[in-house]
């Protein structure tokens, strides 16, 4: 059977008020005892002093020669010789204590109660005087004892129940009003579902430990919502992207039924379909590598040599390079080594030499470098000295099918965000700069650390 749920308010309250239970108790019963110890040692006190003055008083006196002597006096006390009384105090016969005593056989301390209804402590001592041997009896009215331990104890069992009530209920209020922000937080995340992922947590005080919970919280919230935000935008990009071709395949289609064509226009028709198909056909390999690229096979990767790596994309683009007449240019001052996932990083490398030769007009120069900069940071260049990119452009080139030229361009829009996906996959930056002949210069940093 499960253990009945109850809330940590009511976990709070029911911890504090056992542990106040506890510690109240200990109190009450440590002061208990010592009230009561350092009173019977004051009444013990009193009856050894009474003792001493009983073998001085019996010393001094003349054995009795009746059957028991009496000893005028304060002191309640009664000295017996054998099975005889051989002396009792008036204040012995006064008070009756023969009578009922609860006196411990074997001489020790006992108790008793008058036929008064007063409480006596008494004290057994064994007493030699010259040849006689006394065994007396002395009793202390210890009514006052008995009086100051029973109020003290009627006011530590009222004192106790009604402190632990009040700890209760203060506890619960307590507890109630420390716990009342996350009450709120939690029906206002309640209320925040994906369509209100701008709504944030209500953070009373920033500096407690619910109030940096409510910021970890919202900031979780924050990432969510560009995450989400981001993911709308790519889904609304890529059904217009898809829409275009697929728009111009069923125009193209149309057309070409609705009228009888000779072999030249069904070529033609059947040519532009086609053109759309591998416009298509781009699109979705692009969009299959970006979720290749980003659907985070981040590793440590494998010891690479950048040289070794390079050389063979550029050995394959140069044809495509060659067509444009342009100039493909291979740089290494020495073997540079880093780390990360060749395949990852020769898509990325691809791409931004396919942009270079794309981009830049026939004849133009392309350079890609390999070195290793003064601190030992691996890097990786890809220069042109083509139209370059508007400042203004630089920074979102990077984003999801931004296209700085959009007409007549072939692209994706896809390329840039791909190559720098599957660069940071490898651990590395891919930042873009103009270069020095007005080109663009993207460079591929390894990060430290
Ligand atoms: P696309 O498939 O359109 O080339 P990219 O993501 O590869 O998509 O590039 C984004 C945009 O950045 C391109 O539309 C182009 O305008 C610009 N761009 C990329 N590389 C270069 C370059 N080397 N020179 C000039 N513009 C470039």
């Amino acid at each position: 059977m499960n253990p009945p749920s109850t809330s940590i308010r009511q976990r709070l309250t029911l911890w504090y008020a056992a542990v106040l239970l506890f510690l109240l108790a200990c109190v009450s019963v440590g002061a208990y005892a010592f009230v009561r110890s350092s009173l019977e040692r004051t009444l013990i006190t009193q009856m050894n002093r009474d003792i001493d003055t009983v073998a001085t008083v019996l010393a001094a006196e003349p054995a009795s020669e009746g059957p028991e002597g009496h000893l005028p006096g304060n002191i309640i006390f009664r000295a017996m010789e054998g099975a005889h009384v051989a002396y009792h105090s008036s204040a012995w016969c006064g008070h009756q204590h023969a009578q009922g005593s609860s006196e411990d056989a074997t001489g020790l301390e006992g108790a008793w109660h008058s036929i008064r209804g007063e409480a006596y402590r008494m004290k057994v001592a064994s007493l030699s005087i010259g040849a006689h041997h006394y065994r007396v009896t002395i009793a202390e009215n210890s009514t006052a004892l008995e009086d100051t331990l029973r109020a003290l104890l009627q006011v530590l069992l009222i004192i106790l129940p009604c402190t632990v009530l009040l700890a209760i209920l203060g506890g619960y209020f307590l507890a109630g009003r420390a716990l009342s922000p996350l009450s709120a937080m939690a029906s206002k995340a309640q209320e925040i579902t994906a369509d209100s992922l701008s709504e944030r947590l209500p953070i009373p005080n920033p500096s407690d430990e619910l109030g940096r919970m409510a910021a970890v919280f919202n900031s979780t919230l924050a990432r969510l919502e560009a995450s989400f935000e981001r993911l709308r935008t790519f889904t609304a990009n890529t059904s217009h992207e898809l829409r275009t071709p697929l728009t111009v395949l069923r125009s193209v289609g149309e057309v070409a039924l609705q009228q009888p064509l000779d072999a030249e226009s069904a070529r033609d028709a059947i040519g532009s379909m086609l053109e759309e198909v591998d416009r298509l056909t781009r699109l979705v390999e692009c969009l299959l590598a970006l979720a290749r690229a980003e659907s985070g096979f981040r590793s440590t990767g494998e010891d690479l040599e950048l040289g070794a790596l390079v050389s063979p994309i550029l050995d394959m683009m140069r044809v495509l390079a060659e067509e444009k007449h342009q100039e493909l240019v291979f740089e290494q001052t020495g073997p540079v080594r880093a780390r990360g996932d060749a395949a990852t990083l020769r898509q990325a490398l691809t791409n931004l030499v396919d942009n270079a030769i794309r981009y830049t007009p026939e004849g133009g120069h392309i350079q890609v470098r390999v070195l290793a900069q003064v601190d030992g940071t691996p890097v990786a260049e890809v220069e042109d000295d083509g139209p370059g990119i508007p400042e203004a452009d630089r920074a979102r080139i990077f984003e999801r099918f931004y296209r700085v030229q959009d007409e007549g361009s072939q692209g994706t829009g896809l390329g840039l965000a791909i190559a720098r996906s599957a660069v940071e996959a490898s651990g590395g930056r891919l930042e873009c700069e103009a270069s020095a002949s007005g080109g663009c210069l993207f460079r591929i940093r390894w990060v430290k650390g």
